[in-house]
């Protein structure tokens, strides 16, 4: 027997078979396949940061802020300029907000417990979910009402409804396709569910459209809802590792129960603390980045292609022949983008002007059924 028979022998049975997440990191001229902010860290933050790990480093020999206390003030520092007040108690923070996820997760879910998402959603959700034993449940987003990807409000209480799962995904903007959800919909789904945690993904917020409050209105007096946000996207730090979440204070501390020591790295609470001093800097992108998105759709509209009004840092885009193929022929010229998986469409980050022109050029260059 060779060691990967054994191995796959060995491994739990719900693992056995599946593919990891695997979102291709090739070295090409444009790389828009992963929704990251495509400007570099600031040089004045670059600074900061640099000074920060280099004071951090001689107390390496200790172990970090467990509660990571400045960073928590920091976060609800930063939430506070969105308009909702939170305060240091209500935020947690991980490795990314996958990692917060996967605390939820392990707190909320675990044997025997189910989760429901959405589809298409975020591919981490059902990954992330899957691997703490919990099991999965594919929503459906439904049709009726706006555009082809929207979520139904009727059809998603429905499945909550009948599924009554101890946890629920909503994502807002939503991953792949773009759109923001109205709150409406948020206090509809956690209404339907009594019992269950519900978890509002707002990885892209920042960027949504004007006029898209975040859930993070609606936590006072429900401590069944959680908010996660991240600063891997608006924030330019994917590289830092930061994800966080808003929540009731005393879920919060259910998810001390869950968490190894220490997760969060010095070097990791000092290089968030000193991207999160100066926010203003770090956001600056945010307006540029929104424009290349509005571009692109625009552009794509006029190629005759069918993309998806966006409140994200990102485009999902139809109309094509075979999408698979378009994937292909893109990244021949140099240009990396999304195949999420639903025939037709395409996933493409907005980033600076030149990215754009490069992409829009490529799928110009295209014969007609590919682009
Ligand atoms: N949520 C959504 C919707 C995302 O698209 C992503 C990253 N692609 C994440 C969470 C996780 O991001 P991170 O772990 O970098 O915070």
């Amino acid at each position: 027997m060779d060691s990967r028979t054994t191995i796959e022998a060995m491994l739990r049975a719900d693992l056995r078979g599946r593919t990891a997440y695997g979102a291709p990191q090739l070295d090409v001229p444009v790389a828009l396949n992963t929704n990251e902010n495509s400007y570099p860290v600031p040089a004045v933050v670059v600074e900061a940061i640099t000074r920060a790990v280099a004071a951090a480093a001689s107390g390496l020999n200790r172990y970090p802020d467990r509660e990571f206390t400045a960073l928590r003030e920091a976060l609800a520092a930063y939430l506070l300029r969105s308009g909702t007040v939170v305060s240091a108690e209500q935020v947690w923070a991980g490795n990314g907000s996958n990692e917060v996820l996967l605390h939820l997760l392990q707190a909320f879910g675990g044997s025997g417990r189910t989760a429901l998402g959405f589809t298409p959603a975020y591919s981490m959700h059902p990954i992330i979910t899957t691997t703490t034993g919990t099991t999965w449940v594919d929503g459906l987003r439904g049709v009726a009402g706006g555009g082809a990807f929207d979520l139904d409000v009727a059809s998603a209480v429905e499945q909550v409804r009948e599924h009554r799962p101890d946890v629920v995904f909503l994502c807002s903007p939503n991953n792949p396709t773009g759109t923001a959800l109205d709150l409406d919909t948020v206090v509809a789904v956690h209404d339907a569910a009594p019992n269950t945690l519900v978890v509002v993904d707002e990885a892209y917020a920042e960027f949504a459209r004007p006029g898209t409050p975040s859930a993070l209105t609606l936590l006072q007096g429900r401590p069944r809802l959680v908010v996660t946000r991240t600063m891997s996207k608006a924030f330019a730090l994917a590289g830092g590792r930061l994800g966080y979440l808003a929540a009731d204070p005393a879920l919060v501390d259910a998810l001390r129960l869950v968490r190894m020591p220490y997760h969060l790295a010095t070097q990791t609470q000092a290089v968030a603390l000193a991207a999160l001093d100066h926010a203003d800097l770090m956001l600056e992108t945010v307006g540029a980045i929104k424009a290349e998105r509005d571009r692109l759709v625009a552009e794509l509209t006029a190629m005759g292609l069918d993309p998806v009004p966006s409140d994200a840092n990102f485009v999902l885009f139809g109309g094509l022949e075979d999408s698979h193929t378009t994937w292909s022929a893109l990244l021949e010229r140099g240009v990396l983008v999304r195949d999420v998986g639903i025939a037709h469409y395409l996933r493409v980050t907005a980033g600076t002007p030149q990215e754009t022109t490069a992409f829009l050029q490529a799928m110009s260059d295209l014969a007609p059924q590919h682009r």
